[in-house]
Parts: structure tokens; sequence; C-alpha cells
């Protein structure tokens, strides 16, 4: 059980949010979903790829009309300073 009657201290610091452009950083990505079944399309950097998924949903599936478009654009907090 933790101790709670300790006093604790925190300090604050500042960050700033901002595309993440790193060597690391998950790639930007499109990727359709259907709305109906909620299978989803492999993912691409390019969004026309992606949405050529769904032709191959759609006659697969006749009656699943509906579909969203899923983006994966990484960002990254930078520290800055403490306050
Ligand atoms: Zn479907």
């Amino acid at each position: 059980m933790p101790n709670t009657d300790r006093p604790r201290t925190y300090r604050l610091r500042e960050y700033t949010v901002t595309r993440d452009q790193e060597p690391d950083a998950e790639p930007h990505a499109y990727a359709m979903q259907c709305a109906v079944c909620f299978e989803t399309g492999p993912p691409d950097a390019d969004p026309d790829t992606a949405h050529g998924w769904v032709p191959a949903h759609l006659r697969a599936h006749p009656a699943h009309l509906t579909y969203r478009e899923h983006v994966t654009r990484p960002y990254r907090a930078i520290p800055g300073r403490w306050l």
C-alpha cells in the first residue's frame, strides 16, 4: 500500500509537439477500413494505393458501402526547459 502521507515534489517541463521526421519515426501512411465489417486494407504511403483496396473489398462484399480512411501521421514531443 503506497504511503500517501509523504509530501511529493513535481517539476513541470515545457514540450513542443511536432511532426516526427526522425529516422526511427513511424511511417506516414493511409489505410481504408470497411465501416460495415471493420476489415482494413493494407497501409500505404500513397493514399491512391490505399484507396485501391475499396473496389476489391466491394467486389467481395457488395453490401458493404461505407468506408473510413485512417491516416497515420507521427508526432513527437520535444522536451524543452524546466519550469
Ligand atoms: Zn466489409
